[in-house]
C-alpha cells in the first residue's frame, strides 16, 4: 500500500475530455493527477471510436471512388484487401496519437495513474492500479469516465458473432452476411466499411428513417443509395431475438417488410451508448447521478458536490468527442478559479458515411415543432462545378434563416467532406452572422463551400433561379 498522494485537480479518466480537461487545468498552473484504467490515454474516441474508424472509413471511401471513376474511364483492377496489413495500419494511426499524447502529459508534469479509480469520499479516489490499490486525495475533481456500448441482456452477449462497435473496429474478418442493428451514425459508419470490404449488408431500424434526428432531406440521398447498395434496409422494424446457431446468427425480426426470421455470420449491436456514471462510487462523494447513469452538471460544469465537476459523455448527450473536449477545457477553467463557462450555440453533428451528412443549430423539425417562423434554401450540388467535377451530384446544402432579422438558424448538408464543410456554419452561428453576411463572403471557386454561400444567396434573394 502506498502513502497517499495529494493533488490539486484530479482528473478520472483519459479520453477526449479528460485529457483536454488535465492539459489545460495544468497550463494554468495546477498541479493536476490522471487516472486511466487503460495503458494508453485517448479514451474510446482515440482508441475505439473516431480515429480508428474514420481510418477504416478512408479505406473505403478509397475503394468506393475506384469503383466509381471506372465509368469515367479509368480503371483499377480490382481491390486486393489485406485485412492484417489494414488493421496493423489503423493501430499505427492510433498509436502515434497515443504517444502524442503520453509526451504531451510529461511535458507538463501530469501524474500519469494508470488504473480503475472509485470516489471514497468528496476529497479521495481509490485506484487500484497494476501495483496494488493507491488513494489519491484531490482539492477538486473532474470526472470524465465517459460511457460504454449499450447491450440487450436478452441476446447472446458472449457469443463471437455478436459484436458491440469495439468488435467491429478490431476487424478480425470479414463477415460474408453482416447485420447491423441500429440505422444511427455508428451503425452506419461500420456498414459503410464492412461492405466496402465485401460484406453483405442488411441494416434495421426501429425508426422510419436512419439516422433518427437528423432532417428527413438532408438524410433522404445517403438513404437511396444505401438501398441500393446493401442487400436489406428494414425501417420501422424491431429485432425480437438473436439465436446463437452452427450456422450463424438466427435473428428473428418484427416489423415492415423484414422476415420473420434470417441467419447473419454477425451481427453488430449500434443501438446507442450508456453513460459510465453508475460505475464510479459516486455515491461515496455524495454525487447525483440519475436513473440512466448520467451526472447532472451546470454551465461550469459543476455537479451538486461544489468542489467536483463532470464532463463528456458521462454529463449527456450527444455523446461527442468535440463536445467533450469543450467541456473540459470548461471544467479546468473553472476549476483554475477563471470566469468560465459552457455557452455554445450548438455542437454540430457529423455521420462521416458516403455520402457524408452534417448538420448544426435548429433543425428544420425543431423549427416547425417549435412553430419557430423561418426562411430556408435548400441548394442541390447538382449545380456546383466542383461537385460535379468530383462525379458527385446528389448532395444539398440547406440553410434555415430568421423570418424578422435574417439570421441563421440552423444548417446542414449531405454530400462527400460535408463534415468540413459544416464549420463555417457553426462560426456563422457563433458569430450571428444573418444571409448578407454570408451571401457576401467570398467563397473560393471551385469548391463546395460555395454551395454555403449560393443556399445565403438563395435567402437573400441574390440567386433567385440557378443557373
Ligand atoms: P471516453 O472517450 O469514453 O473516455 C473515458 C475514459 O475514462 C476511458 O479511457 C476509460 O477507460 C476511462 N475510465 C472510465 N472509468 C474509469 C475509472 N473508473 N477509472 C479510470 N479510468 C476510467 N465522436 C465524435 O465526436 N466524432 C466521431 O467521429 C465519433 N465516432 C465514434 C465512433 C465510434 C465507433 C464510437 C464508439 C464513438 C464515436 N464518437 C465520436 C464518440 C466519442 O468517442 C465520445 O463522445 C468521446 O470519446 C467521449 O469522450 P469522454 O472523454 O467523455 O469519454
Amino acid at each position: 500500500n502506498d502513502a497517499t498522494l495529494h493533488s490539486e485537480v484530479l482528473v478520472l479518466g483519459g479520453g477526449p475530455g479528460g485529457y483536454t480537461a488535465a492539459f489545460r487545468a495544468a497550463d494554468l498552473g495546477k498541479q493536476v493527477t490522471l487516472i486511466e484504467r487503460y495503458p494508453v490515454l485517448g479514451g474510446v474516441c482515440l482508441n475505439v471510436g473516431c480515429i480508428p474508424s474514420k481510418a477504416l472509413l478512408h479505406m473505403a471511401q478509397l475503394i468506393h471512388e475506384a469503383e466509381d471513376v471506372q465509368s469515367h474511364g479509368l480503371k483499377f483492377g480490382k481491390p486486393e484487401i489485406d485485412i492484417d496489413k489494414i488493421r496493423a495500419w489503423k493501430a499505427s494511426v492510433s498509436k502515434s496519437l497515443n504517444d502524442g499524447l503520453a509526451g504531451l502529459v510529461k511535458q507538463r508534469k501530469i501524474n500519469l495513474v494508470q488504473g480503475t479509480g472509485r470516489f471514497t469520499s468528496k476529497n479521495s479516489v481509490e485506484v487500484e492500479t497494476p501495483e496494488g490499490v493507491k488513494t489519491i486525495t484531490f482539492d477538486q475533481a473532474i470526472i470524465a469516465a465517459g460511457s460504454h456500448p449499450t447491450r440487450i441482456p436478452s441476446f447472446p452477449n458472449d457469443d463471437e458473432r455478436l459484436w458491440d462497435s469495439t468488435d467491429a473496429l478490431e476487424l478480425k474478418q470479414v463477415p460474408k452476411k453482416l447485420l447491423i442493428v441500429g440505422g444511427g451514425i455508428i451503425g452506419l459508419e461500420m456498414a459503410t466499411v464492412y461492405h466496402a470490404f465485401g460484406s453483405e449488408i442488411s441494416v434495421v431500424e426501429l425508426m422510419d428513417q436512419i439516422i433518427p434526428g437528423c432532417d428527413k432531406d438532408l438524410v433522404r440521398p445517403l438513404q437511396l443509395k444505401i438501398k441500393k447498395q446493401y442487400k436489406n434496409l428494414w425501417l420501422e422494424t424491431r429485432v425480437t431475438a438473436i439465436e446463437p446457431q452452427a450456422d450463424g446468427l438466427k435473428v428473428s425480426f418484427e416489423g415492415k417488410g423484414a422476415p420473420e426470421s434470417d441467419i447473419f455470420d454477425a451481427v453488430l449491436v449500434a443501438i446507442g451508448r450508456r453513460p459510465n456514471g453508475k460505475l464510479i462510487g459516486a455515491e461515496a462523494a455524495g454525487i447525483t447521478v440519475n436513473e440512466q447513469g448520467f451526472i447532472p452538471v451546470d454551465k461550469q460544469q459543476r455537479t451538486n458536490v461544489a468542489n467536483i465537476f463532470a464532463i463528456g459523455d458521462i454529463v449527456g448527450n450527444p455523446m461527442l468527442a468535440h463536445k467533450a473536449a469543450h467541456e473540459g477545457k470548461v471544467a479546468a477553467e473553472v476549476a483554475a478559479g477563471h470566469k468560465a463557462g459552457f455557452d455554445a450555440l450548438t455542437i454540430p453533428s457529423v455521420a462521416y458515411t458516403d455520402p457524408e451528412i452534417a448538420w448544426m443549430g435548429l433543425s428544420e423539425t425543431q423549427a416547425k415543432q417549435q412553430s419557430i417562423e423561418y426562411d430556408k434554401a435548400v441548394f442541390p450540388w447538382a449545380a456546383s462545378g466542383r461537385s460535379l467535377s468530383l462525379g458527385r451530384k446528389e448532395g444539398v446544402t440547406k440553410i434555415l434563416c430568421d423570418k424578422q432579422t435574417g439570421r441563421i438558424l440552423g444548417a446542414g448538408m449531405v454530400g462527400p467532406n460535408a463534415g468540413e464543410l459544416i464549420a463555417e456554419a457553426v462560426l456563422a452561428l457563433e458569430m450571428g452572422a444573418d444571409a448578407d453576411d454570408i451571401a457576401l463572403t467570398i467563397h473560393p471557386h471551385p469548391t463546395l463551400s460555395e454551395t454555403f454561400g449560393f443556399a445565403a444567396e438563395m435567402i437573400n434573394g441574390t440567386i433567385t433561379d440557378l443557373y
